[in-house]
């Protein structure tokens, strides 16, 4: 039998007579006299109003069960803050079903508390208003992902923990084999290998809410593992794929909010440098990036003698931005690569800012024309590479004009066309995506011609999906013939034997009949994050690691026993710390 009939924040003035027992922990209490008290009991519904009139010692976070009969509250006492708090529990009997320390920091939401120390008691955090809140808005957001899965025909298949490594651009986290002394299984950094191999197997259509775990430095939005939607399906476009992806977010996100977004918008990743100066826009501000090279086709200035001059424009930035704002900023841009940060102040008396004097009069009027510039604006200028003045004005453009996390709804965006290669590094070029990207139709050719950072304008079938600036995942259409992936393989430096050794599974399988295939995976964490308005991961996750990789109330990592390194035939150097 229950030890409950109700929940505390259920009860309202519909209940006035029934006799009831809630059950939960000491939220408040006001001790009027020996004989009278009011104690506020909180489950996870909410607080209950309980009018007690004998000797009761239950402290805050005591966990009782209370009997009584719930009554209106008399006239003037009603607490329109509470959904219960119409009414209160009197008559009552109570049963102390356990006693509690006191706890380690103030329960409610609205006090600051070290997050180590949340973290080292998260049990107790957990029942405070917000987590609660956080973690059922997770639940709902893994519900309707799976709904949506299932709806549109996708097949839950579980993919193993103990693999071999799995290159996604991170180290791995690896475990050491009893049986097989001196050998290592790879925790996954993602299903993607066993994803693809399952389109060769038929299955059609894979889904999974899978853990992905990366050795990568932690920040705020990161830990070591996370979980994400991930999802493969065969004989499909990217179309295909953005529809079934679009799906599941769009109930993801009536689930949460209530609101179901519209269509997502495109960009390509081209267009998205050129006006945001980044691959994952935050389209909720303006002060977008223009391209004012060709007014500048004259100048006599060398400062703006560059392959491009691009800018932005703040609006209302002249009075925000003091002489101590802009050197901070000019101390960033210089950060981020640039020579210099030009900037001016608009005003109706003129132009304020040291670079103007090597701007023509043209110049300047060119310039606000062109950046929509008026009196009380602030303009930035980078004059550089295209690469780092679209880098640094989109840095700059996030610094100066982002809103608050939880502002201006929820804007989804694809990003399509990312290029094949991020980097060239020792002639070798470096995949954006992961080696079992389908290169873009169009330049499949440039494979066999390109040299030195011509890799770079390479495009590939590669896409993300954006949310208000950040990235919630990403996707491709894959490669499916075996020559062409051992082709890709020798571009990235991997030799045959190499291939053959960490890849043959792959390249064997591709032999069998594979389809082609595409897919896509979205973390978990961050969009629930983005839907409840938590800028930091950890709010949603229940029982995450700190910033620094570890876990304060389990004490993890820990060393081990030496019999357990015996046993895997380890041993563990001296720190060299
Ligand atoms: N495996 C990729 C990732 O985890 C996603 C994908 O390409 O489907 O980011």
């Amino acid at each position: 039998m229950s030890l409950r009939t109700d929940y505390c924040g259920e009860l309202s003035s519909a209940d006035v007579g029934r006799t009831v027992t809630v059950a939960g922990w000491v939220d408040t209490r006001r001790v009027h006299s020996e004989h009278l008290a009011f104690i506020d009991v909180r489950d996870h519904t909410g607080v209950v109003q309980v009018v007690v009139d004998q000797k009761v010692d239950a402290r805050s976070e005591y966990v009782l069960a209370v009997t009584g009969t719930v009554r209106a509250r008399p006239d003037g006492m009603v607490n329109d803050a509470l959904a219960s708090g119409e009414i209160e529990i009197a008559d009552t009997t109570v049963e102390i079903l356990n006693e509690a320390e006191p706890p380690p920091f103030p329960m409610h939401d609205r006090t600051d508390v070290d997050e180590n120390i949340r973290l080292r008691h998260r049990y107790v955090d957990l029942r405070r208003d917000k987590m609660q809140r956080n973690l059922r808005a997770r639940a709902k957001v893994n519900s309707a992902i799976r709904g949506a899965m299932e709806k549109q025909g996708f097949v839950e298949i579980e993919t193993p923990m103990l693999i071999a490594s799995t290159p996604e651009g991170a180290r791995d986290f690896v475990v050491p084999s009893r049986i097989h002394p001196g050998d290592f299984y790879a925790l996954p950094q993602s299903p993607q290998l066993f994803k693809q191999l399952s389109m060769v197997g038929g299955m059609d259509k894979y889904y999974q809410i899978a853990r992905c775990l990366r050795d990568e430095d932690l920040r705020a939005d990161r830990q070591f593992e996370f979980m994400q939607l991930d999802a493969e399906a065969s004989f499909v476009d990217q179309e295909d794929v953005f529809a079934f992806i679009s799906e599941a977010v769009a109930d993801a996100t009536e689930a949460v909010s209530g609101e179901r977004p519209a269509e997502i918008p495109r960009m390509t990743w081209q267009e998205a440098q050129e006006r945001y100066g980044s691959d994952k826009p935050d389209v909720r501000f303006g002060m977008e990036l223009n391209d004012i090279t060709d007014l500048f086709g004259e100048t006599e200035s060398k400062v703006f003698q560059t392959p491009v001059v691009k800018g932005i424009c703040m609006p209302g930035g002249a009075d925000e931005l003091g002489r101590n704002a802009i050197d901070d900023l000019t101390d960033k841009a210089k950060r981020w690569g640039a020579k210099g940060l030009a900037w001016f102040r608009v005003r109706d008396e003129g132009l304020e800012g040291a670079l103007t004097k090597f701007m023509s009069e043209a110049e300047i009027a060119g310039v606000q024309e062109r950046l929509g510039a008026s009196s009380g604006d602030m303009v930035f200028l980078i004059a550089d590479s295209r690469r780092v003045a679209n880098k640094v004005l989109g840095l700059l453009r996030l610094e100066l004009g982002r809103p608050p996390v939880n502002e201006g709804g929820f804007n989804f965006l694809w990003i399509t066309d990312f290029p094949l290669f991020e980097e060239v590094i020792d002639g070798n070029p470096i995949p954006a995506h992961h080696p079992f990207t389908m290169p873009h139709p169009d330049d499949v050719e440039m494979l066999n011609t390109a040299q030195g950072d011509e890799w770079l304008d390479i495009r590939s079938q590669a896409y993300d999906l954006v949310l208000n600036g950040w990235e919630l995942g990403s996707g491709s259409i894959r490669i499916h013939r075996s020559d062409v992936q051992a082709r890709i393989f020798e571009i990235l430096g991997i030799g045959p034997e190499e291939q053959q050794a960490k890849f043959g599974f792959l390249l064997d399988a591709f032999k069998y009949g594979a389809p082609p295939h595409g897919g896509f995976a979205f973390g978990i964490d961050r969009l629930t994050a983005l839907l409840v308005g938590e800028e930091n991961i950890r709010e949603v996750i229940a029982f995450p690691k700190t910033q620094s990789g570890s876990d304060p109330m389990t004490n993890a990592p820990s060393p081990i026993d030496p019999a357990q390194l015996d046993e895997l035939g380890l041993r563990v150097l001296p720190r060299q710390d």
